[in-house]
């Protein structure tokens, strides 16, 4: 079975076709500037890279220049479309309407239509996706994997806020969680990997640090918690996003800088996290190299962002009645030894220890970078959301 994963973004789209038999990425890439001048496509396959400039005034022609690089004769993947079992979209916001991912029937789509409000930037993107595929694609099988519904598990305690109950019923306002298909692929790979992926009492603290980070509290394979909230802009500090607030901040930020408080939203989305404190960037390669030249707010956004991070890691021990294993991926986690290291620093109360050789010197693959003494497993795993999708969707599409 080859699967085609689409992940559809406002201007953007990207993709990977995946061949189920070996689970190898047998073409990928990216479009770019849908809707605007100078739109192209990047697309990979047989180890070469090909950029093909086409106007692109929707995603339907998007995903028609897709369909038409996958199938060239000279950069192509495959010989025909016909050889596209299935499509798996990665959609946003499952609501409280799914806990898994689901067959993209007609039915289904004004379902998730109805979720918009919940996720305005980004599910009416998702959808623009499907309907473009669906329009050329009439007859193939998709299906959509939400980035939501793997914390539906969360307890109501850990979803409610401390509002009056009411803008929950009425208006559906509590914790969501985002990044829930890398959570759960990390969290079955660090199960598979230490021989507990049927046990019930496996706890995980998985962190998923990269341009937007977020933590979860993961008991025998079920979300029992985690740290982005309503909207991907809860809990830790990110590259631009504030990360939990007092939100008083929002009207006091609005009275000063005379903004409106959607553009006070949009501050704090775009203008914060690390790259506000630190006034040089959202990437932590361009932070760790300005903090060693001596830059102090430099240093200071990447102590911040550590400090908030640790802090998860001694809420979720708590949280999970203690913790077996804490797994680092995504960009940051699976890359910058010495965020790592900040973060599992002076934990050995905790069963926390890291061995600074290996986190300094990461393989391929699952890493184990534990001390010799560490209680808590503590592994370096990539994550691999589109492969997810690609599983749904072969699970799903048969
Ligand atoms: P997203 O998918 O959320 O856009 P990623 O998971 O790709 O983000 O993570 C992007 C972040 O990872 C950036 O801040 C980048 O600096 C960081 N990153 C990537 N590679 C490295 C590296 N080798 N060392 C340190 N940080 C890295």
């Amino acid at each position: 079975m080859k699967i085609l994963v689409v992940n559809a973004g406002s201007s953007s789209l990207k993709y990977q076709l995946i061949d189920m038999e070996t689970e190898s990425v047998i073409a990928k890439g990216g479009c770019e500037k849908i809707g605007l001048e100078g739109s192209f496509c990047k697309h990979k396959a047989n180890g070469k890279e090909t950029q093909i400039n086409a106007p692109m005034p929707t995603h339907k022609e998007a995903i028609q220049i897709v369909l038409d690089a996958l199938v060239d004769k000279e950069y192509g993947a495959i010989k025909s479309m016909d050889e596209i079992d299935a499509v798996g979209h990665r959609i946003v916001h499952s609501g409280e309407i799914f806990n898994d991912s689901v067959l993209l029937t007609d039915e289904n789509m004004k379902k998730i239509e109805s979720l918009t409000e919940l996720a305005p930037l980004h599910q009416p993107a998702n959808i623009i996706g499907v309907n473009a595929c669906k329009a050329i694609m009439p007859n193939v099988p998709m299906v959509g994997v939400f980035d939501t519904a793997f914390h539906s598990t969360m307890p109501e305690k850990a979803y409610i806020f401390g509002i009056p109950y009411e803008a929950y019923t009425d208006y559906k306002v509590r914790r969501y969680g985002f990044h829930g298909t890398s959570h759960r692929f990390v969290s079955n790979e660090a199960a598979k990997y230490l021989g507990r992926e049927n046990d019930p009492n496996f706890k995980v603290i998985t962190m998923h640090l990269g341009n937007g980070s977020s933590i979860s509290a993961i008991k025998g394979g079920k979300s029992l918690d985690t740290s982005m909230s309503f909207t991907p802009l809860g809990g830790v500090p990110m590259g631009t996003r504030s990360g939990d607030l007092d939100p008083a901040i929002v009207e006091y930020l609005a009275g000063k800088y005379n903004m409106t408080v959607t553009e006070t939203i949009t501050y704090l989305n775009k203008k914060s996290g690390v790259m506000g404190i630190s006034g040089v960037s959202s990437d932590f390669r361009n932070l760790s190299e300005a903090a060693e030249n001596g830059n102090k707010r430099a240093r200071l956004a990447l102590d911040v962002f550590n400090y908030s991070c640790k802090k998860y890691l001694g809420a979720y021990a708590a949280a999970l009645g203690g913790v077996d294993c804490v797994v680092f991926t995504a960009g940051i986690g699976e890359h910058d030894a010495t965020v790592r290291q900040a973060i599992a620093e002076d934990m050995e109360y905790m069963g926390i220890e890291i061995d600074k050789e290996k986190n300094a010197h990461i393989t391929d693959g699952i890493c184990d970078i534990s001390g010799a003494h560490s209680k808590v497993k503590v592994l370096v795993i990539p994550t691999n959301e589109e492969l997810v999708i690609a599983r749904d969707t072969e699970r799903l599409a048969k």
